[in-house]
């Protein structure tokens, strides 16, 4: 395997730091830590472990690894900082959405793998709860649960299938209607919804922050400011960078939508963008008018292009989804002016009562999305000793946080090292992934299914 930097890899989305190489926030988040870069890699080096690209996914093997075998030598080469990825960007919702919601998965993959991977699921969310916990990471948790709301009368319809199958399979999920409803929030647009204790909410890129300084803490050497522009997988791996070189026995590609511009997963792993826009913090008297005050869940609305809605913990509400665009060539963006319009006024839709409300803040973020939108995990290369996780389809933040769990068994394996709590391999690691043809097709193609989603959510008043 040969990866080579695509020559015009991020013409359109910001850098993570200014030309004096000081942190330059791109999301609310972003604007609430405070990063100085750890040097960039310099000279010859090597390693047992080389991770590369520090969101969730790179951070939760690094410590995974540390955490089984201390003594192993893990780096870490990020391109910006630690969290610049939709790591730094989201919603803040870890959920168990596995690309999909319960019933559709199950209709994709059946009762017994459906069943599984929501019961994985389940454990990321405990595994990240207790990472927070046990390594006190301030990033503002809010164990608020999750509820799912319908609309109109054909999602309320999913949503009862939906709720039937929770039960059958064991899940603890409250149907809401009515009063229940009414306890989460008081607006006329939604019909009935579904409640899900286990998921939580909390603030991104503290998060990824915190485990950037547990890495540390623990041993991991992280090299932000540090792109790789060249991979050649021998034994040992070489990783080149601007100013170093770096030999490593594995290598975790944690890169998820940005893979596509070093041409991996380029057919498989799709850059598409989301975004949100956030408001001022709402006053109390705006807040009640919300009927959201009581139990603070995060919200999310079952159409096809979903608005996932949340609190901070100022009450400023983080408002995101809608349409997510992949571009021409699979360029990356952080701003589409065209989507924070739409995103604006589905708000305004959505909650009349804070039509007086600005927003102050708007900003997108690259995700990897498989054809099939459920994630790829694996390993690869001549020598297979590439390991990989990706293709979280938009739900990343509990799954991208247990890929180490995922993935770090397999690497120590490799290494002929045991991993002291191994987690199952799951059904879907090294599953094959479908390759979408390139552009024009693709990019004519994902536009033509995404307007067929949006008439679907328009003929059924979703
Ligand atoms: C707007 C938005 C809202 C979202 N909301 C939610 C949500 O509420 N809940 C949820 O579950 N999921 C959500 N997601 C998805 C979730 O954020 C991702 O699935 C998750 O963060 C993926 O983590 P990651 O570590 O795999 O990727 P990333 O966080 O993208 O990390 C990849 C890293 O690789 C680095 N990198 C790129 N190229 C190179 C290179 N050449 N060399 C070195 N480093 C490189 C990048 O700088 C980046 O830091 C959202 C995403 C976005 C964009």
């Amino acid at each position: 395997m040969d990866l080579k930097l695509n020559p015009r890899p991020y013409t359109t989305a910001q850098s993570a730091l200014s030309e004096d190489g000081t942190f330059q926030p791109v999301s609310y988040w972003q604007e609430t830590i405070d990063v100085v870069p750890e040097p960039p890699l310099e000279g010859e080096h090597s390693c047992d472990v080389a991770i590369v690209g520090a969101g969730y996914t790179g951070l939760s093997t690094a410590i995974a690894l540390k955490k089984a075998h201390p003594e192993l030598d893990v780096v870490i080469l990020e391109r910006g900082v630690a969290g610049h990825g939709a790591s730094g960007r989201n919603g803040g919702f870890a959920s168990t959405l596995f690309g999909w919601d319960l019933l559709t998965t199950v209709n994709k993959l059946g009762k017994e793998k459906g069943g599984q991977v929501y019961r994985l699921m389940y454990d990321a969310i405990a595994h990240l709860r207790s990472t927070i916990e046990e390594h006190a990471i301030a990033c503002d948790p809010e164990y608020t649960g999750y509820a799912l709301l319908s609309t109109c009368a054909a999602r309320e319809r999913h949503l009862q299938k939906e709720y039937a199958l929770a039960h059958e399979l064991g899940f603890e999920h409250h149907w809401l209607e009515g009063d229940t409803l009414d306890e989460h929030i008081h607006n006329e647009q939604y019909r009935s919804g579904i409640f899900d204790p286990k998921p939580f909410i909390m603030n991104p890129a503290k998060l990824s922050r915190g485990l950037k300084d547990l890495a540390v803490s623990l041993g991991v050497k992280v090299y932000e400011q540090t792109p790789l522009i060249k991979l050649d997988d021998g034994d040992p791996a070489t990783l080149q960078t601007p100013d170093g070189t770096l030999q490593a026995k594995r290598v975790v590609l944690a890169l998820n939508g940005y893979a596509s511009a070093l041409n991996f997963q380029s057919s498989t792993v799709l850059p598409v963008h989301s975004y949100i826009v956030l408001t001022e913090p709402l006053t109390d008297a705006q807040l009640t008018s919300t009927g959201w005050h009581k139990n603070r869940a995060g919200l999310e609305t079952a159409r096809n292009l979903i608005h996932y809605f949340r609190l901070t913990v100022d009450n400023r509400v983080a408002f995101g989804g809608d349409d997510a665009d992949l571009y021409y060539h699979g360029a990356f963006r952080d701003h589409d002016p065209r989507i924070f319009t739409n995103l604006e006024a589905a708000f305004r839709k959505s909650f009349a009562t804070l039509k007086n409300v600005s927003i102050s803040h708007r900003w997108g973020g690259t995700l990897g999305v498989t054809l099939d939108m459920f994630p790829t995990f694996g390993c690869t290369g001549d020598r297979q000793n590439i390991f990989y996780a990706s293709g979280y389809s938009g739900h990343g933040v509990a799954l991208a946080n247990y890929a180490g769990q995922i993935l770090s068994p397999a690497i120590l394996a490799s290494l002929g090292l045991s991993a002291p709590e191994t987690t199952a391999t799951p059904f879907f690691y090294n599953r094959n992934t479908f390759p979408l043809p390139p552009d024009p097709i693709r990019y004519l193609g994902m536009k033509a299914y995404a307007a067929t989603l949006r008439l679907q959510d328009k003929i059924q008043g979703a």
